[in-house]
């Protein structure tokens, strides 16, 4: 299987056979190897640096029910909060004073927060951060939608494909959600100017190595600027409570590989990384991640935000995050850089 790891390093591509037979017949010497060289590129292009996202969970409505999600509409025990524009501004100003320059916005779909109200919010956090980025991660909207906030100011957009497979999808999501559309909106995205990050979960219910394949193929086309990948993690409110986690094996085996075959992109390790593994993030970074995010949120609401069970850093100040992830980064060698982080990865839309 080495020659398959050799031949993704080449040639950035592999056939959709090739991407199953390599994630089915995985093995640890085989990670191993693909690790050595997903951080030789990564250092190539990132050195040691870390890069630092803010992120401010800003509302858990949700008009969705993903089967998976901890947030779902129709999770009634979920205690619901909102933020309004002042307190999003206060967690940023906090941020900034600790180094950040990319402030993450991410919530439901949150039928409170209209075009004019989300552009209210961009303009504001612009306004008083001119030399910070401004990511979004708000779900499915209207291209015009998409629009408005990218004129407002908003340089960044996270939107998961979250499984490229259409019959998968439907497995994960009520009809009214479909992979078709939710493509969609990543094209409208890269074709807006956005830089534009997506992924999927690993180990979600019913996912198989084809599946996998294709996510990988996806990402290949969308060539996107970041990848959030992370193990699917069971919530107990949810239709997928009895479901077993996704593992951190498998999610650093596709870290590895995402950084093989898009070298340039920006890759987090993310806190569900963290939650299934106390090391997670450090094995992520090892893997050929390159980004973390630590949470801004007010501390109040943090314990609502459980997309999924035993989530970490939920009652951490801000601050205390930051100085945590800071000496787990140094611990393994690498640093936290202070700056907005931007993607090398920068080709201009060519597909769809
Ligand atoms: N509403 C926005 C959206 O749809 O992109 C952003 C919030 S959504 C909760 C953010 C991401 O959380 C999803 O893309 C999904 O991959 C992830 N997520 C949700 N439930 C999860 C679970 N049980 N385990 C792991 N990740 C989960």
């Amino acid at each position: 299987m080495k020659h398959l790891i050799d031949k993704l390093e080449q040639t950035g591509s592999l056939s959709r056979d090739e991407w199953s037979a390599l994630i089915r017949g995985r093995t640890p010497d085989l990670a191993e190897y693909l690790f050595e060289r997903a951080r030789a590129i990564r250092h190539k292009y990132y050195g040691h640096d870390v890069y630092i996202r803010g992120l401010i969970e800003f509302t858990n409505y949700c008009r969705n029910d993903c089967y998976y999600c901890g947030i779902r509409r129709s999770n009634t025990s979920a205690h619901r909060y909102r933020l309004d524009k002042e307190a999003i501004l206060e967690c940023c100003t906090k941020g900034y004073g600790l180094g950040f320059r990319t402030f993450v916005l991410q919530g439901g779909e949150d039928g409170h927060y209209t075009d004019e109200i989300m552009v209210d919010i961009v303009q504001s956090i612009r306004e008083h951060f001119p030399d910070c980025a401004i990511t979004l991660s708000i779900g499915e909207r209207t291209r015009e939608s998409y629009q408005r906030l990218y004129d407002a100011g908003a340089d960044r957009y996270l939107l998961r494909h979250e499984t490229c497979d259409a019959d998968h999808y439907q497995k994960l999501h009520p009809e009214s959600l479909t992979a078709a559309h939710r493509q969609q909106c990543l094209w409208d995205l890269k074709e807006i100017g956005y830089q534009t990050g997506t992924g999927f979960m690993v180990g979600s219910p019913f996912q198989t190595p084809e599946n996998l394949a294709d996510d990988m193929l996806f990402l290949k086309k969308l060539n996107p600027q970041m990848v959030g990948i992370g193990p699917f993690i069971p919530h107990h409110e949810t239709p997928f409570a009895e479901y077993t986690a996704g593992t951190l094996e498998l999610t650093l085996f596709m870290l590895g590989l995402i950084r093989l075959m898009l070298p340039k992109v920006l890759l987090p390790a993310t806190t569900a990384l963290g939650t299934i593994a106390p090391d997670g993030r450090e094995k992520g970074i090892l893997a050929g991640a390159n980004v973390v995010m630590p949470n801004l949120s007010p501390v109040e609401v943090r314990g609502d935000y459980l997309l999924y069970d035993n989530k970490i850093c939920t009652g951490d100040e801000a601050a205390e995050c930051r100085k945590c992830l800071e000496r787990r980064m140094n611990s393994i060698g690498y640093d936290i850089a202070v700056s907005r982080g931007d993607s090398l990865n920068t080709a201009p839309v060519t597909a769809e």
